[in-house]
């Protein structure tokens, strides 16, 4: 479904992703691990439109959609949910979500909501609340449900758990694991390497902006050269 092959970003003269290739399967829940500022949401940026790579090719769907706008891969599937999750904190969760599906026709976007509804039944409960009283969990949530409402064939997560309290980590991982079930297609971006490797099928190690291992949790976690992935800088 997505395959990067040999992506450069740059911030200035500074290389922050170097040669970077990956390829994310359909039903495949790939993970992105590795330690702080190596390079995770560079990558995730330069593929979803965010930033443009100085070299390499982003293919989605048999498409080359390298340097196209955010809104143009998102019209083509391909949804992202940003670091610290950008919700509109003045909207109430059932506008969030109605933006979400802004690019479906209005009858859709009716059965959708009910979907997320029913999928995060804590949003539910706070349906007609502004987003900026939600707690740190359910902003996550909302960030989430509101990617899915464009739904989309392939679903990136920036550090989903990322700062949230031990259980509502929990909660983040849980969803994953229900949209794996779904067969949903995802490539999230996790500081938790441990909990990641168990959540994904595959997943690839980025360090100092170069992809230097990929495999499954189990192939991973065997590699003693990964060692500071997991221990130091790896779990958060
Ligand atoms: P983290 O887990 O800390 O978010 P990361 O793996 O996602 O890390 P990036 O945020 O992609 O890493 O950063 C990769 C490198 O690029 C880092 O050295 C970072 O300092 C640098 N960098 C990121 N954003 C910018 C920017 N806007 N301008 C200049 N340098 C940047």
């Amino acid at each position: 479904m997505l395959e990067v092959g040999g992506l450069t970003t740059k911030y200035g003269a500074i290389s922050a992703l170097r040669d970077a290739s990956l390829t994310v399967g359909s039903g495949e829940v790939i993970g992105l691990i590795g330690p702080n500022g190596a390079g995770k949401t560079t990558l995730l940026n330069s593929i979803a439109g965010l930033l443009t790579p100085a070299a390499g090719t982003v293919t989605f769907n048999g498409a080359d959609v390298t340097g196209s706008s955010p809104e143009k891969l998102l019209r083509a599937g391909l949804a992202l949910v940003p670091e610290h999750r950008r919700i509109f904190t003045d909207m109430t969760v059932e506008e969030n979500l109605k933006i979400g599906g802004i690019t479906r026709s209005a009858l859709e976007r009716s059965s959708d909501l009910d979907e997320m509804a029913e999928l995060f039944p804590v949003l539910r409960d706070k349906w007609t609340t502004a987003a900026g009283f939600l707690s740190g969990g359910e902003a996550q949530q909302l960030a989430i449900a509101r990617a899915l409402m464009s739904r989309p064939k392939l679903l990136m997560m920036d550090e989903p758990s990322l700062g949230l309290a031990p259980v509502l980590v929990d909660v983040v991982f849980d969803l994953i694991a229900n949209l794996r079930t779904q067969g949903r297609t995802l490539l999230v971006v996790e500081q938790n390497a441990t909990r990641m490797l168990e959540a994904s099928d595959r997943a690839y190690v980025l360090r100092s902006g170069e992809v230097v291992a990929t495999g499954t949790g189990a192939e991973l976690r065997e590699r003693d050269d990964l060692f500071d992935t997991f221990v130091g800088g790896g779990e958060s």
